[in-house]
């Protein structure tokens, strides 16, 4: 079995994002860049599903910049087989992306597509669902926990309220929760190993995909200060701040 693992280079979590003074999106220059979260779980997914012998071969693909080579060479150091990178600067919305991926199932044919459940840029949520459709394969979507059979796969999800288990037929679009496993950190003789793995370099045009952009971002604003606070002398006095400053109760 093969799986495909759609990862994408986005701004370090532990990175404090900053607003371009003229409010047309985010800083990005000189900033740590890293695979997305979600990504590295789907990878650490994939690595371990090949460790039980479940499946036999993992191709990562990034569309991004060249330096999303970097997020490949992460991800064939965690253990992944080969990469693809499909290399543009422009900003590509989750429906190319999504389109961008079709192709390379269509070509790889991979029986399972794991993807993170949301990108931690633009926190989209939407590329795995777009994926599912455009292929139609069966989704499991926030998976917490996967279980891999013959020809079929059960899912857990985290939802409102609880959890829910699905299974799917093979082949599938999974995405992944934050809970289903703690990704590992690349030992030095893989990342040595990595260097030496192949990533097939692409552009949109190879699949003949539009990248160009369907959404206007008109302006990207810091969520506004949290205000000083204020120590109160009594209980009265808080309760008549609750009622007649904040009008909480
Ligand atoms: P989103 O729908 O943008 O929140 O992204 C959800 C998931 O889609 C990510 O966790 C990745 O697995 C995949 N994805 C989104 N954008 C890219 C990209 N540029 N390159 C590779 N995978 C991507």
């Amino acid at each position: 079995m093969k799986v495909l693992v759609p990862v994408k280079r986005v701004i370090d979590y532990n990175v404090k994002a900053r607003v371009k003074p003229d409010g047309s999106g985010v800083d990005l220059a000189n900033v740590k860049m890293s695979m997305n979260p979600f990504g590295e779980i789907a990878v650490e997914e994939a690595v371990r599903l090949k460790e039980k012998g479940t499946i036999s071969e993992i191709v990562v693909v990034s569309i991004g910049p060249t330096q999303a080579q970097e997020t490949i060479r992460t991800a064939l150091a965690m253990g992944a087989d080969r990469g693809i990178l499909i290399e543009t600067d422009q900003t590509v919305e989750p429906l190319s992306v999504a389109k961008l991926l079709k192709a390379v199932v269509d070509e790889e044919k991979p029986d399972m597509a794991i993807l993170g459940k949301q990108a931690i840029d633009d926190d989209a949520n939407q590329t795995g669902q777009m994926l599912s459709a455009l292929l139609d394969w069966p989704q499991g979507t926030f998976a917490s926990e996967l279980e891999v059979g013959e020809g079929k796969a059960k899912i857990t999800r985290e939802i409102d309220g609880g959890l829910q288990t699905l299974e799917v037929e093979l082949p599938a679009v999974i995405t992944t929760d934050l809970r289903l496993n703690e990704p590992r950190y690349a030992s030095l003789p893989n990342i040595m190993k990595a260097k030496r793995k192949p990533i097939d370099m692409k552009k949109p045009e190879d699949y003949g995909i539009n990248i160009e952009a369907r959404l206007e971002q008109i302006t990207v604003a810091e969520p506004p200060k949290r205000e000083a606070g204020v120590i109160v002398e009594t209980v009265a006095d808080l309760v008549d701040k609750l009622k007649n400053e904040a009008g909480v109760i």
